[in-house]
């Protein structure tokens, strides 16, 4: 058995580093689930849930990964039968239609390069084109794990918007939440759908669905069955607290998401922004420099584009990406992500999402630059001088 020191470098795309005051939160008996004191702390973590959407509707807290939040998503707004328009973003744009597909949805595609954000004049122009209003929702996803990029949602809802269409815009942003800018209310999105452990700092578990007004209008004429996802069953104007999760309350990890969540406050949504974005240039600097000599680049080929949460990181043929994730894990305890659908075998990515601060990422990128050296994998000089270069640069002009 390989003996592995110090703290593992979880630099993946989820689960990721979950901070000591975050387990310390769970290390307590369970509650009596129905009983005031939970209900009430229920109650408030329900509420504060909120900001972080940056809405004011409501937040479902399902005891469910992204994959369940995803299904409540679906089956409290839309029926059997009904079509919707997926923007094609990488992998979980497909994994997500999948689900749908499986509950008798029909999806249409619009199709890209996974080296690009969605094209909102693409979505205007296939909405404009369904004069009979046959699209009830366009699913996009903010932040697609596997390609490393962001699309731009207040650009979606402007296309949606200037075809007149009354499709309901339905975004994932689990891997963008508390990482990167969105405004569920701002920029008109009518279903968000997150989960616990990936910025958010949490254990994996708890999936969460924030619906507009619109979308639990909508969602009151679905003939698709269900119960556990039920909205109506679950809202927190339920006077019986048990209803809001279905059942007993995965307690635990809501006194993770408490605290999360008061540090989340405490540094403060800019500033979580922020610290992201000068992780995601020092990760993209390094990168950067190694691709000087054609072995390897970024995924996302639009800077703007360039996701706060995840690098992707293609490389050329004949060099093994897995081979450099098992280096890593073996040699320094850092653990990287792995290519997804058709990036699988042609790339690896490194995940700077929730609780990761500067020299996390210096490590895990000396790390990566020293994996290359044992592999013999070709690469530019000055990875690391780019990135430190990067990061006080940031902190000079912050
Ligand atoms: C991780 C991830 C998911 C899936 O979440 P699970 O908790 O693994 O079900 C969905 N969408 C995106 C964008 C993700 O990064």
């Amino acid at each position: 058995m390989t003996v592995r020191r110090g703290r593992n470098f979880l630099q993946s795309p989820g689960p990721t580093n979950i901070p000591d005051r975050v387990l310390n939160a769970m290390h307590q008996p369970a509650w009596e689930y129905s009983g005031p004191d939970f209900v009430a702390f229920a109650r408030q973590c329900l509420h504060d849930i909120r900001p972080i959407f940056r809405t004011e509707a409501e937040v479902f807290i399902y005891a469910a990964n992204g994959h369940g939040a995803w299904e409540a998503a679906l089956a409290n707004t839309l029926s059997p039968g009904d079509r919707v328009l997926v923007p094609e973003t990488g992998l979980f744009s497909f994994a997500w239609s999948a689900m749908a597909e499986a509950l008798g949805i029909v999806i249409d595609y619009l199709e890209s390069d996974w080296r690009h954000g969605i094209d909102p004049n693409q979505v205007e122009e296939r909405l404009r084109a369904d004069s009979a209003g046959s699209y009830k929702a366009v699913l996009m996803i903010h932040t697609d794990t596997a390609t490393g990029i962001t699309s731009d949602i207040q650009a979606v809802r402007r296309a949606i918007d200037a075809a007149g269409h009354d499709a309901l815009l339905m975004v994932d942003v689990i891997a963008s939440l508390a990482c990167t800018d969105f405004r569920m209310d701002d920029w008109g999105v009518d279903v968000a759908v997150g989960g616990s452990q990936k910025d958010l700092m949490c254990p994996p578990g708890l999936g969460f669905t924030a619906a507009s007004e619109k979308a639990r209008r909508v969602g009151e004429t679905s003939t698709m069955p269900r119960n556990y996802w039920d909205w109506s069953g679950r809202t927190v104007s339920q006077p019986e607290g048990y209803r809001w999760f279905c059942g007993t309350a995965p307690e635990h990890l809501i006194f993770a998401l408490r605290e999360a969540m008061d540090m989340l406050d405490e540094e403060g949504l800019e500033a979580a922004f922020a610290r992201h974005r000068r992780l995601a240039d020092c990760t993209r600097a390094a990168v950067e420099a190694w691709s000087a000599v054609g072995t390897m680049e970024l995924n996302a080929l639009v800077p703007a584009e360039r996701s706060e949460s995840i690098t992707t990181i293609r490389v050329a043929e004949g060099i093994d990406p897995i081979a450099l994730q098992t280096v890593l894990r073996d040699r320094f305890n850092v653990s990287l992500g792995f290519g997804l659908g058709q990036l699988q075998g042609k790339s690896f990515r490194i995940g700077h999402m929730g609780d990761v601060n500067e020299p996390m990422i210096l490590g895990t990128l000396a790390s990566v630059e020293a994996g290359f050296r044992i592999l013999g994998i070709p690469h530019g000089e000055g990875g690391m001088a780019a990135a430190v270069a990067s990061l006080a640069a940031a902190h000079k002009n912050a």
